[in-house]
């Protein structure tokens, strides 16, 4: 049996309506990446490929509540322009855009977004705005759970009781392992010249992309459960006081 489809794009708007008004389809994964160098032997469209592989699976494991939205391949790059072939967004265009697909797909009844990140610079952006985002949702969408995560963070503890270096890293053993297990011909192992690289293994990245997607359906099944309200709450309350919003 082919698997069930789970990417927006690839659907049409009947499909998507029907699925929709039959109630499937209430959580909403944006897969954001980059294009950018990844070292001599990585391609370039790694951390784009692996957050929406993650995701795909994570969505067909979670068939029929999730959807696969918009992959975001180029991201916030600036850092790895000396490289030729990178493609950088400025941040506050890259927001922007990251900011209306989430909004789009709220606005179709997605209750549950989570915005699966798999490039290291947007962590710092995202989580600088990321309240403001969920404080908007609470007073104009209240039912919308707005959450972003890095995979690897996600599954850090199980990638760091197999991955004998840092984790995410860059283009190092953690990303060369999934690409040698997920896409293989994305790696020239002939050009690793990294000493962290030549540590990867297909059998070391099959084990971190298990525990990217495990762990990935488990947050997601707290988001549904509402195990994460709880964190809109706290920003309220500690971080923004309501009076503010009368100035
Ligand atoms: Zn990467």
């Amino acid at each position: 049996m082919s698997e069930p489809e789970v990417n927006v794009q690839k659907m049409t708007r009947r499909e998507v309506r029907e699925a929709m008004g039959e109630g499937k389809f209430k959580v909403a994964i944006i897969p954001t990446g980059a294009i950018e160098q990844h070292l001599e032997h990585l391609a370039m469209e790694h951390d784009i490929r692996s957050s929406t592989w993650v995701a795909q699976q994570a969505a067909l494991k979670l068939y029929p509540q999730a959807i696969v939205a918009v992959p975001m391949s180029i991201g916030i790059s600036e850092h790895h322009m000396i490289h030729k072939g990178t493609l950088s967004a400025k941040p506050g265009s890259w927001m922007t855009i990251l900011f209306d697909a989430i909004e789009c797909m709220a606005r179709h009844g997605c209750n549950q977004i989570l915005v699966l990140n798999g490039h290291g610079g947007h962590e710092q952006p995202v989580y600088g705005i990321l309240r403001q985002w969920q404080l908007y949702f609470q007073n104009v969408m209240p039912d919308v759970n707005l959450q972003f995560n890095s995979y690897w963070n996600l599954s850090r503890a199980e990638a760091e009781e197999v991955c004998e270096t840092g984790v995410p890293g860059h283009a190092t053993e953690y990303e060369t392992s999934m690409a040698l297990h997920l896409f293989p011909e994305n790696v020239r192992t002939d050009a690793i010249e990294d000493p962290e690289a030549r540590l990867a293994t297909a059998e070391k990245g099959q084990k971190f992309c298990e525990a990217a997607v495990a762990k990935t359906v488990e947050y997601i099944e707290g988001m549904l459960s509402g195990r994460f309200a709880e964190i809109k709450a706290h920003v309220m309350s500690k971080d923004l006081d309501p009076r503010v919003w009368d100035h």
